[in-house]
């Protein structure tokens, strides 16, 4: 029997519409194969959504978003909104719609990929085999805590505030994601904290801690996230599986994907309790190349991969998408932002083309 599922296509800014069209077409290509029907329905959000309706997400967007199956977002952000207060820029959109579903889980991999071991700013011994996966909490943290704002503290003086806060069950839903990531994968969990000078650490890591007998088949340690940041960059390998809150977590998880070469290769997926998740890459909306087809589709469409795992309980259609993936990577094609000497060098829609006929090929 076939089953349906209703997509958002969130194709927000920039590089959105040139990778997302790239994820789409790849949907449909597997959904023939496997006796799936995605029902695709594009929502604004961002700049474009700005521009249209005057505010960076439109209650319409949530609405329908809440009622999807999934939510594949590319990207947000521009130059053009760039003088906006931070409340109507593009950003507060994105993290409207993570707050507003609920999505407080970002599961965000950094997997060197054998084919491009040297695309990476490491020497490829430090690099060569590392499978990170970055749990970021997602909706609290300093990135909401009140108060905040910009205050006149006296006549000509300013004061900017913003409040990094945690509560206990904030800590605990996302440390259980932590450990349960962990079980899945090599079973190490380091928690990311700064509980020698912070107090909102002191109990991010006392809570964690709390947690550990529940999960005894997984290692627990705890870094100081300046010694974590470092040692991502000194011995990658020692990382499974990291649990961090919002701020740490945003830093660590760029650094993670840098590890591995291209930020234009990374996926990530947001997930809350129940509901729909939303799947997105890591990178933004890269102004500076966007319309002139040269993105790198495959952050996208490993999204795309991460939401049929992760959002639709969908593993052989996700194990396709990936494979294909390697395929094409093997076969030497690369987008700009991955090149290497030797290979081909091909615009987003080509490799998108790559892409289809290795699935078509497969079937
Ligand atoms: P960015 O990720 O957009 O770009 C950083 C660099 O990486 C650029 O040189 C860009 O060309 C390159 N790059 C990014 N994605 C690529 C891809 N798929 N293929 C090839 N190259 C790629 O980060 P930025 O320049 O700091 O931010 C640009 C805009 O994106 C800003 O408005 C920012 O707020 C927004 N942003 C949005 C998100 C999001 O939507 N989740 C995340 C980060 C930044």
């Amino acid at each position: 029997m076939t089953k349906h599922y209703r997509i958002t296509l969130l194709p927000g800014d920039g590089i959105g519409s040139e990778i997302i069209a790239i994820a789409v077409d790849v949907l449909k290509t597997i959904a023939k194969q496997l006796d799936i029907e995605f029902i695709f329905q594009e929502a604004l959000i961002g700049g474009s959504a700005i521009d249209a309706t005057g505010e960076p997400l439109p209650a319409e967007t949530l609405e329908q978003c809440r009622h999807s199956d999934a939510v594949l977002l590319a990207a947000i952000g521009g130059y053009k909104w760039d003088d906006l207060p931070n409340a109507m820029r593009p950003e507060a959109g994105l993290l409207g719609i993570r707050a507003g579903m609920g999505l407080f889980a970002n599961l965000r991999p950094a997997t060197i990929l054998p084919q491009l071991v040297d695309a990476s700013s490491l020497k490829r011994e430090i690099v060569e085999g590392v499978d990170i996966m970055v749990v970021r909490e997602l909706t609290g943290g300093v990135y909401f805590g009140k108060p905040k704002g910009i205050f006149e503290t006296e006549p000509g003086e300013k004061r900017g505030v913003n409040t990094m806060a945690y509560t206990e069950s904030e800590v605990e839903r996302i440390g259980r994601v932590g450990f349960e990531t962990a079980r899945k994968r090599g079973g190490k969990l380091c928690s990311v904290d700064k509980s020698n000078v912070l107090d909102v650490s002191q109990l991010w890591r006392d809570r964690i801690i709390k947690l550990a007998p529940e999960y005894p088949d997984v290692e627990l340690s705890h870094l100081y996230v300046d010694n974590a940041a470092m040692q991502l960059l000194r011995w990658p390998k020692q990382f499974d599986t990291i649990v961090t809150g919002n701020l740490f977590g945003d830093i660590l998880s760029d650094a993670a994907a840098m590890l591995t070469g291209s930020i234009g290769m990374l996926p990530s997926a947001c997930l809350g309790t129940s509901g729909p998740g939303l799947f997105e890459p890591v990178h933004g909306s890269a102004p500076d190349i966007a319309g002139q087809d040269k993105a790198n589709p495959l952050a996208q469409v490993l999204s795309a991969a991460m939401m049929l795992r992760y959002g639709l309980d969908e593993p052989a259609a996700a194990d396709r998408i990936e494979q294909a993936v390697q395929q094409v990577l093997d076969a030497g094609y690369r987008t700009g932002d991955i090149m290497s000497e030797g290979m081909k060098l091909v615009g987003c829609r080509e490799m998108g083309d790559a892409l289809i006929e290795r699935l078509e090929s497969s079937k």
